[in-house]
């Protein structure tokens, strides 16, 4: 990968006792899009935030989700606004790779008119089962015109036991548990080999502790699963020096990734 970045689609607030701290005050979490340039000159998101007019409007989130979420937007923090102003053109996003298709991590695919999206199979099924209350909408879904749903293989990588292969930069690794199909999302750039981790952890404290929060507890689809997930992820980043573990919702994490803002060196 040429180059690969960070950014997030405004802020949530969750209880901090919901992620296993101390205390009740509210914790701001982001919503951590990775910005992927291909030397070919194409983009490839790793999830897609909020949509520009979510980030306009909030209330279009939907009001239960906007506050059960804690949701903090402002107009134009959405990434296909945010690219813009940092030279990229969105019509270059060729491929949004969904961790998994809840509201927070894909509302922004919208934007993104010639992107395809790529989801686990099992997460395409489960979205179109569920209802609002699992964090599925049926807006998101109806707006995946180029969905593209992929099975991973019995292909053990890097300690996970399922893979697929996208190209020879990006791999998808089998992280379900915090949903059916989640994926953790493997970049390699350079001699770093970079994972987005979605959800399997809200915050890196979690995934070294061994256990679910009671956020994580709360909203796992299985949670045997999602422990399993959780200690794989934690293991491949401890296991292999070159790995760089991104959590979607962790906001010390993100204070330390390359942001999309940052100037060319
Ligand atoms: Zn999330």
């Amino acid at each position: 990968m040429q180059r690969i970045r960070f950014t997030t689609t405004g802020w949530m607030e969750t209880p901090g006792f919901m992620l296993g701290l101390p205390h009740r005050h509210n914790v701001p979490i982001p919503a951590v899009v990775a910005i992927c340039e291909k030397s070919n000159g194409t983009i490839v998101l790793v999830d897609a935030g909020w949509s520009a007019e979510e980030c306009r409007r909030p209330s279009s989130i939907g009001l239960a989700h906007q506050h059960i979420l804690g949701v903090r937007v402002q107009p134009q923090q959405d990434v296909a606004s945010q690219m813009r102003r940092a030279g990229l053109d969105p019509h270059r996003v060729t491929t949004i790779i969904a961790t998994h298709l809840h509201l927070d991590h894909i509302g922004g695919a919208v934007d993104f008119p010639n992107a395809e999206i790529i989801a686990a199979h099992n997460e395409v099924t489960e979205a179109y089962r569920s209802s609002w209350m699992k964090g599925y909408r049926r807006k998101d879904l109806e707006c995946l015109r180029r969905l593209r749903p992929v099975r991973l293989s019995p292909m053990p990588l890097l300690g996970f036991s399922h893979s697929f292969e996208l190209d020879e930069e990006i791999t998808l690794l089998d992280t379900h548990g915090h949903t059916s199909g989640h994926l953790a999302v493997a970049i390699r750039q350079g001699s770093t080999l970079w994972i987005h981790g979605g959800d399997v952890a809200y915050q890196h404290r979690e995934l070294s502790s061994g256990s679910l929060c009671p956020l994580s507890q709360f909203l796992a689809h299985d949670r045997a699963c999602a422990r399993v997930a959780q200690r794989r992820l934690y293991r491949c980043g401890q296991e292999h020096p070159h790995v760089r573990v991104v959590l979607s919702h962790d906001a010390q994490g993100f204070a330390t990734l390359p942001a999309l803002d940052e100037q060319m060196p």
